[in-house]
This record gives C-alpha cells, structure tokens and sequence, in this order.
C-alpha cells in the first residue's frame, strides 16, 4: 500500500470514543482484524509508518510550534510498555519524552493530583508519552477507594477542564486505551512467570488487582464517557494482538501530526549569497 495513511480516518473512527454517551467497552473488541491490510503487508505498513512518524517528528521540533500529549492507560499487561518500544523506535529522542505515573510519593501526594502531571506536559516541539496517567486518580483511586468519593467525583470535570486549558494553549492530546480481554492477561501473566526473561514483569500486585477487574472496566467506562471530546480523544486500541495495537497506535498517532501541515521555519534571508570562508 502506497500510502498508509489513506483510509485512516474511517478506520480510526471506529475505533475512537464520539458519542460517549451509553460509551462500554463490551462493544468495542480487544482483537479485531485490520481488514484493510492484507497479513503480507504488515510489516512494511508498519515500517513506512514508523518513516513517516520520524519525518513528522522532526517537522514538529523544527517548527517548535505545537504540543504533543500521548496518554497511555489500560490494564496490567496491556501492553503500555510495548507501544513505547515498537510504536517511537527510529524518532529523534532529542524531541521526546516518556513521563510514568506510580504510586505517588509522599511529596506528591501532599499536592494535589494534577500537579506532578502538569509538570510533564510537552512543551513545544515536544511529544511526551504518559505511561499511565492523571486518569490514575479516577481509576485505581476509584476502585480503591483512595480518596473520599465525593473528591474523586469532582475530578471529571477538573480533568476535562485541565485538557481543554492545555489544547487551547496549543497542545494535541491523544489518549488511548489499550484494551485486552481478561483471557489475554491471564495468558500474559502466565508468560511472565514461565519466560525467565520475563520474570521480572512479574509482580504479584497484579494478581490482587486482576480480581477488581469488573471494577476497573466500570471505572474506565466512566472516565472515558466523562472526558472523551473533540479536542482529547479516547481511542479503544485493540490489544489482544500486540502488532494490531502498535500499528494502531502508530496510525492514529501519524495521522494526527499529519494533519498539522507542519512547515520547516523560513530560513534566513539571501542564504545562497553567503559565503563559508
Ligand atoms: P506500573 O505501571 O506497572 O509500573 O505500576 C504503577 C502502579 O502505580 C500501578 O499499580 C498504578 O495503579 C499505580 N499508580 C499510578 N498512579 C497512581 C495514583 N495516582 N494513585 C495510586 N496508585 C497509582
Ligand atoms: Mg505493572
């Protein structure tokens, strides 16, 4: 295919959260062929969209004008840490940062939850990755009961509000969810016990957290309904297959940056009369 980016946007459509009302995830699959791309293609699909990102890229911190925010959010072993990998391999990492939210310190802790996010915001020419996110504070607070419920409540809007100031100041927000069945991360987990070289992913906090899955998809329904809108999308990547989720993301990723018709800043005057002595 000559150009990946051709039937892009009625694929990602499908695939992005409009109507966020009655929005649940049972209606979106975790596994879902890309019926547009035949199996011999896929890899150079993603290859030449791996290119293409790089050249955007380099547009975007040359032209130091816009702000990239990528939200990653999902289940343990959805495959966070394999989109940072695969889907940003290649680009300038001169222009590129990965932000991870963990439990908060004590320091953090004391402010209030938007305050180390805010600090990580891209500046311009910047993409920065959110390997987890304020969405943190709506969803394994949420589930956890880590905050009163009427303060967490508050938090959709404060969250909405806080996006929309960030795009208005020039910022794009992506934010995608990546989305694996309960079957797929039990198959994870148990790689992750068998494969020596996985062991160290192993972390038997995500056997308690597996528990509250049904709590989880109820807090994610609601974060997403809350704060998907024109100008900060959710998108429900399909997981269950690790190369379907990080063409995905690439895709939607590629397509936006495309859309800024970014332009190299106008060089200075009479260049062709200057001479390097
Ligand atoms: P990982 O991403 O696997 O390194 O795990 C980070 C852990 O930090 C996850 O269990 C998150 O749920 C947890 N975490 C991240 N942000 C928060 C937060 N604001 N409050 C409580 N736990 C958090
Ligand atoms: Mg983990």
């Amino acid at each position: 295919m000559k150009n990946p980016l051709k039937k892009t946007n009625v694929f990602l459509n499908k695939y992005r959260v409009g109507s966020p009302k009655g929005f649940r995830l049972a209606d979106f699959p975790p596994d879902d062929s890309l019926k547009f791309i035949q199996k011999k293609d896929e890899d150079q699909l993603i290859q030449s969209l791996q290119e293409k990102l790089a050249v955007l890229q380099a547009l975007l911190y040359a032209e130091h004008k816009h702000k990239v925010l990528i939200v990653l959010q999902g289940m343990d072993t959805a495959g966070k840490d394999g989109v940072i990998k695969h889907v940003f391999q290649g680009i300038n990492p001169q222009g590129v940062r990965v932000a991870a939210f963990k439990v908060p310190t004590p320091e953090e802790a004391d402010h209030d939850y938007l305050w180390r996010v805010h600090q990580k915001t891209p500046a311009k020419g910047e993409i920065v990755i959110f390997n987890r996110s304020h969405y943190e504070d709506v969803l394994v607070t949420r589930v956890h009961h880590l905050a009163p419920d009427k303060l967490i409540e508050k938090r959709y809007g404060q969250i909405h509000h806080f996006e929309k100031m960030l795009t208005e100041e020039g910022a794009i927000i992506l934010k995608f969810f990546l989305h694996i069945s309960f079957e797929e991360q039990a198959r994870r987990l148990r790689a992750r016990l068998d494969n020596p070289e996985k062991n160290w992913k192993f972390n038997s906090a995500d056997l308690q957290e597996r528990k509250f899955w049904p709590a989880y998809v109820q807090a994610y329904e609601k974060a997403i309904s809350a704060t998907a809108t024109a100008w900060a999308p959710w998108y429900i990547v399909p997981s269950d297959q690790p190369k379907q989720r990080n063409f995905f993301v690439s895709l939607a990723v590629t397509a936006a940056l495309d859309q800024l018709n970014m332009r190299y800043p106008a060089p200075e005057q009479n260049l062709k009369n200057i001479k390097i002595v």
